[in-house]
């Protein structure tokens, strides 16, 4: 009975829309690799002490280059964004990162 419960929350948390999942995308400034990661906003949010919620994510591209890109991400009550910083990379949006991946086909 335990197993078959587990399971349940285990579909429960993995079908239909994915509302909890943010997309981040960001360009290395040292290669321009484009990079895109996911955001739990159920699991990877920290409460702040002044209130809303805070992220933090390094993101480490495939290719050959070994820059750390930190990502801070500042989230309202709701898990609106608030603001967001960047160091090593700036964000792109989701458009820039769809026609990088389409140039790295055609090379
Ligand atoms: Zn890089």
């Amino acid at each position: 009975m335990g197993f078959l419960n587990s399971l349940k929350s285990l579909f429960a948390g993995s079908g239909g829309a994915d509302t909890a999942g943010y997309w981040i995308y960001v360009r290395c400034h040292r290669c321009g690799e484009v990079i895109a990661t996911r955001l739990d906003l159920r699991s990877s949010l920290s409460e702040r002490d002044e209130g809303g919620y805070v992220v933090h994510k390094t993101l480490i591209g495939n290719q050959f280059c070994f820059q750390r890109i930190e990502v801070t991400l500042n989230f309202d009550q709701n898990r609106r964004l608030l603001d967001r910083e960047i160091s090593h990379g700036e964000f792109v949006s989701k458009e820039e990162y769809e026609a990088a991946q389409a140039r790295n086909r055609q090379t």
